[in-house]
């Protein structure tokens, strides 16, 4: 179980910083939209990165994850019961398989950190539920993450969801802040209790990240040393986006 750091080093971004990181947003969701439509059966992991490397570059922006902590490629590519921080490559995708996109792009000094994952062809009714519960749960994440609320409200509002359909939720990798730097203060789980952890303020911008599995929670870490998947190979799911927390509302940075 990983140690879940608290309120120390929130930053909170002014108007102005929020606009920036609104641009850094709408290149990852443009980017994860053009990566998104090339997913087919027969395409590799790699051309989908090679596509994030150009879309990106085309956006004035820089890719995020290119040599963090030594990561080797701009995208994260995790297929079936990898759950994140697959490394694009040589991988065909086969009809029926699922695949996390994650992905960030930097720029004017600001991050945005955004994921989906998508069907490859024809997929089963078991995976499209994964999906769909991922995808939910992260709504239900971005709904509670409102001022005055804390931040175990949202963490749990994201286990509560899934754990309702019958899916398990990731511990050793969570959410985080995120702005000038990646990853910055809070770490934001998956699962926790309401009424726990600091309390949301406006100007916090953070990355919501629910990970979902069909089985057990546990995972570990492949021969690559970055491709985490599922202790028990059954399919995993993530969907992501970086918010702000606003007077109006949480805020979704990532669209177009
Ligand atoms: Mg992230």
């Amino acid at each position: 179980m990983i140690q879940i750091r608290h309120e120390m080093g929130i930053i909170l971004k002014s108007p102005r910083e929020i606009t920036q990181m609104r641009g850094a947003g709408r290149v990852v969701a443009a980017v994860l939209e053009e990566v998104g439509k090339k997913v087919r059966p027969g395409i590799t992991t790699a051309e989908l990165d090679d596509i994030a490397v150009s879309e990106v570059k085309k956006r004035g922006a820089e890719a995020s994850f290119k040599g963090y902590r030594g990561f080797p490629a701009s995208i994260c590519t995790s297929v079936n019961e990898e759950v994140v921080h697959g490394i694009p490559g040589s991988r065909v995708l086969q009809e029926g398989e699922i695949i996390a996109l994650d992905f960030g792009a930097l720029m004017n000094g600001f991050h945005g950190d955004a994921a989906v994952t998508v069907g490859v062809g024809k997929i089963s009714t078991e995976a499209q539920k994964i999906i769909d519960a991922t995808q939910g749960a992260l709504q239900a994440g971005i709904a509670a993450a409102r001022i005055g609320a804390r931040l175990g409200d949202v963490s749990a509002a994201i286990q509560s969801y899934a754990e309702a359909r019958g899916f398990s939720v990731v511990r050793e990798y969570v959410g985080h802040g995120i702005g000038r730097e990646l990853h910055e203060d809070p770490q934001v789980p998956n699962f926790g209790v309401t009424g726990e952890g600091p309390v949301l303020q406006k100007g916090m911008t953070m990355a919501l990240e629910p990970m979902l599995n069909a089985g057990g929670w546990r995972t570990s870490v492949a021969e690559d040393k970055w491709t985490v998947v599922t202790a028990d190979g059954r399919l995993s799911a993530h969907f992501e986006h970086t918010i702000v927390i606003d007077e109006n509302g949480p805020g979704i940075l990532t669209k177009l």
